[in-house]
């Protein structure tokens, strides 16, 4: 499983429509093509039955079959993580996706399959490229959701001796620096091009620390700009060091963007917070991004399964106030919210710790525009200026 294909797998799920049957999504970890927790497995899945009796347990043990029979035979034996969607009746659904980084252990049924933990994979281990330079060799490796997709290398040009002539030994040293700094040219100039091709934000580079420093004082601005860390790592152990250096960064990325959206609410500019008004400016195809905490809980929400209005602050209702049908139904608001969001291709940004978003709700989308009511207020406190 790749970023791309995770991207559309989100997105098919996130697109599902609701029928009667119920939906079981299921999270696990896994060793050794097993289950890393068993006995919380049964657990979990022994919550998921109680309470439903007749028609619904039905749909449910049915749908129960495949998730069974792939854990038992389906894994691969790199995997970290596997997430199982299934539904059975008159729609059956089966999605099975497996990682090679640990998922949480959670199963859940509901009437449309929970994607939150995948979106959180997706924003935690977006892909990046790694500069793996030693004093024998380069390698340009690019890694995707934990495992490596592919990687070029190229060894450290030997120098030849004794070509006839013999040279003094700062003859030689000299010719060494040369021919050195062309060679990490050389690999900069391919890194350049693997980062432009398939559209690399993140480069990290690992390995000595003497020949990390030379090919730092090498890079472009343009890549220089992408330079999230720089580790010292040997080639049997870049993946995990620049797995560690990439999520801590991406949690640095993270905390900007919440600082960003804290900075935009109180000055009113492009950004709201609060489970109502992320709700609505997702509703409203406004949000650019949403950005939430990895601990933002709302609980449940009523949603019009006709027009798809919500309400989060008020109890059950009667109708939609928005198209009147009697269609509502209570569902979990973090995994609407990230729902809709996948839906529209706006981005969802997970936050592990932010105090200032904390305070705000848990919970905030960056907006692409405001509307016109909404400048109203605003442009009226600001003074006129007249030029005479
Ligand atoms: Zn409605």
């Amino acid at each position: 499983m790749d970023m791309e294909n995770l991207q559309t797998h989100i997105r098919a799920l996130a697109m599902l429509p609701a029928t009667d049957a119920p939906v079981v999504s299921c999270f696990v970890a896994l060793e050794n093509r097993r289950l890393k927790a068993p006995n919380l497995f049964d657990e979990q899945i022994r919550a998921v039955r109680t309470g439903l009796a007749g028609e619904m347990r039905r749909a449910l043990e049915e749908a129960l079959q495949p998730v069974q029979a792939f854990l038992h035979h389906g894994l691969s034996s790199d995997a970290k993580g596997a997430a199982i969607f299934s539904r059975a009746g008159k729609e059956p659904f089966l999605m099975t996706i497996q990682c090679r980084v640990p998922l949480p252990n959670w199963t859940v049924v509901d009437r449309t399959p929970n994607i939150y933990h995948l979106v959180e994979l997706k924003d935690t281990y977006e892909q990046y490229v790694v500069m793996l330079a030693t004093k024998e060799s380069v390698r340009i490796i690019e890694m995707n959701l934990g495992a490596v997709t592919r990687h070029l290398s190229a060894e450290m040009p030997e120098l030849r001796q004794g070509t006839g002539r013999k040279c003094s030994k700062e003859h030689y040293q000299k010719h060494l620096n040369e021919r050195g700094h062309r060679f990490v040219k050389e690999q900069i100039r391919i890194l350049e091009q693997v980062m432009a091709a398939r559209e690399h934000t993140h480069l990290i580079l690992a390995g000595h620390p003497a020949m990390t420093a030379r090919v730092r004082g090498e890079l472009p601005p343009g890549l220089l700009s992408r330079l999230v860390d720089v580790v010292r790592a040997s080639d049997a152990g870049v993946v995990a060091a620049t797995i560690d250096a990439f999520i801590k960064a991406e949690e640095k990325e993270s905390q900007t963007i919440a600082e960003k959206l804290v900075q935009q609410v109180r000055s009113g500019g492009l950004a709201v917070a609060g489970t109502a008004a992320s709700f609505e400016a997702l509703q409203r195809n406004q949000a650019d991004m949403l950005v939430l905490l990895k601990t933002y809980a709302p609980g449940e929400i009523w949603v019009c399964q006709a027009c798809g209005f919500m309400d989060p602050e008020a109890g059950r209702l009667a109708a939609c106030p928005e198209c009147g049908s009697g269609e509502l139904a209570c569902v979990d608001a973090k995994e609407q919210m990230v729902r809709f969001a996948e839906r529209q291709l706006c981005a969802v940004e997970v936050v592990n710790e932010s105090e200032s978003l904390e305070r705000m709700g848990g919970v905030g989308c960056l907006l692409r525009y405001r509307l016109a009511h909404e400048y109203r207020c605003e442009r009226a406190s600001i003074p006129v200026s007249t030029a005479t």
